[in-house]
């Protein structure tokens, strides 16, 4: 068929959609013949359009939290644009001037950290974090300090080893064998805690259970704790008080990296830079991948202390040096867009915008929870929310993923885009997720939330 053809006409575009694009996370039967694939076409702001010109507010800012600024942003088309004409790329043996550029911005804004490793991808990021891990294990520990713990519900990444790191079984499921030495510890959600260990201290005990892991394995054996500052698709989970501290108090006792995964909360979501400023927490390695450049371009960065780097950098040693590549970690356009993301969040003051706006929608969903007994939980920080639906608020039993979904679609017909976590997590299937771009208005807010109430009361009753 003619391209040009083509692309002017919505029905061939459907059509050759459902023929051969490969979805991401979907089931593809119902797109044989029942269900149009959805083409997103155009964005502006919060709204999106999509191919049949149906408007709709993205309260999950690109249905992956991704797009922090929001849509349409001329500049950074430009900044990406003016640096790919100039220079497109070359191999990261080499700097670029937007790479130096945004990692003096970057590292700015984390004080403690030093270095920043570019990479394409949340998933890949974590794997260099996972790599060097590794490699400090084989240099410095004969190769014995090479566990690393990831926790229940977290999740890191889709590509073999970050699922090796994964949190969420039935994402699993079929994929292994997975990569030896990653170590599970427990969750650390408050409301699904045993009874007996809920309560003020809860915070330190669910620290104090990671310990037991390390204790279990043995401390010497492990190199690194990899964690979410805040769950994000396991269902926004904060970690209660005291738990970040003890959980920096125990890396520390037992000298164990502390690597955060920013790849959702990273560049605002949670109203400061980074989630895990939220809690003062140090880590030795953060990676971050979607607000980076807020999707205008495929970037992420593992950063690390200078501590973490120095540990390469013995040059008498043939195999001393980090022997990763990461071919478009050597593009430009990256951080080119990186850099203007960056500037709107500063010029636009997003951050304070993210704290006043998220404290917005938690009082609109705890409204809500007044209004709908079937909600048994509003979570979250910044713009950044859950709400956890049971059928009793006794029991806490989980809402049937059904009707979570017919949730989900109900807010979609009304032209309101909100998230649920994953359908493959069977017993917390239930939670609707909220992380809309960091321009949200309280207007914006109020709509998804009487669009969620309408769909409550139409899908539960
Ligand atoms: N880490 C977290 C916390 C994520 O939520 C994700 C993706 O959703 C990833 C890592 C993986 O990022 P990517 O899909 O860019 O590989």
């Amino acid at each position: 068929m003619d391209l040009n053809q083509l692309t002017n006409d919505p029905e061939a575009i459907v059509e050759a959609d459902r023929a051969h694009v490969w979805h991401h996370l979907i089931q593809h039967k119902p797109f044989e013949k029942d269900i149009d694939p959805r083409i997103i076409v155009e964005g502006k702001g919060m709204k999106v359009w999509d191919i049949k010109g149906k408007e709709h507010l993205d309260a999950v800012s690109g249905g992956v939290w991704t797009v922090n600024v929001g849509y349409g942003r001329e500049r950074i088309g430009k900044a990406i644009s003016d640096a790919v004409t100039k220079m497109c790329f070359f191999g990261g043996t080499a700097g670029t001037i937007p790479g130096a550029t945004f990692s003096e911005m970057l590292i700015d804004k984390m004080p403690g950290l030093d270095r920043v490793y570019y990479a394409n991808s949340g998933s890949e990021a974590n794997e260099k974090a996972f790599k060097m891990v590794r490699q400090i294990s084989h240099k410095y520990y004969g190769g014995k300090k090479s566990k690393i713990l990831y926790r229940e519900r977290d999740y890191h990444g889709s590509t073999l080893a970050t699922m090796s790191a994964g949190g969420q079984d039935e994402r699993n499921a079929q994929y292994g064998p997975f990569a030896p030495g990653f170590i599970r510890v427990p969750h650390c959600l408050e409301y699904r805690a045993q009874n007996d260990y809920a309560g003020d201290s809860y915070g330190v005990k669910a620290a104090e259970a990671i310990e037991e892991v390390i204790l279990r394995e043995g401390p010497d054996t492990i190199g690194a704790l990899c964690l979410e500052p805040i769950t994000a698709g396991g269902g926004i989970i904060v970690p209660p008080k005291g738990y970040w501290e003890k959980v920096q108090e125990i890396c520390k006792k037992y000298e164990i990296l502390l690597h955060i995964d920013e790849v959702v909360c990273g560049i605002g979501r949670t109203g400061t830079w980074f989630g895990y400023q939220q809690f003062g927490v140090k880590p030795d390695i953060v990676t971050m991948a979607k607000g980076v450049a807020s999707g205008y371009a495929a970037i992420s960065c593992c950063v690390t202390t200078n501590e973490v780097f120095d540990k390469f950098k013995d040059a008498s040693d043939h195999l001393g040096y980090f022997r990763d590549i990461s071919t478009f970690g050597g593009c430009t356009g990256g951080p080119a867009a990186a850099i203007e993301n960056m500037n709107i969040i500063i010029e636009e003051d997003l951050l304070d915008n993210s704290k006043a706006m998220g404290l917005h929608l938690n009082e609109k969903l705890h409204e809500l929870m007044d209004k709908h007994n079937w909600i048994g939980d509003v979570r979250g920080m910044g713009l950044f929310a859950g709400i956890e639906l049971v059928q009793d608020r006794g029991t806490k039993e989980p809402v049937d993923e059904k009707k979570v979904m017919g949730i989900v679609a109900d807010c979609m017909n009304q032209g309101v885009i909100i998230g649920a976590t994953n359908r493959s997590l069977p017993g917390y299937n239930n939670t609707l997720l909220f992380a809309p771009p960091l321009i949200a208005t309280k207007d914006d807010l109020n709509h998804v939330v009487d669009a969620v109430d309408q769909a409550m009361t139409r899908v539960l009753g």
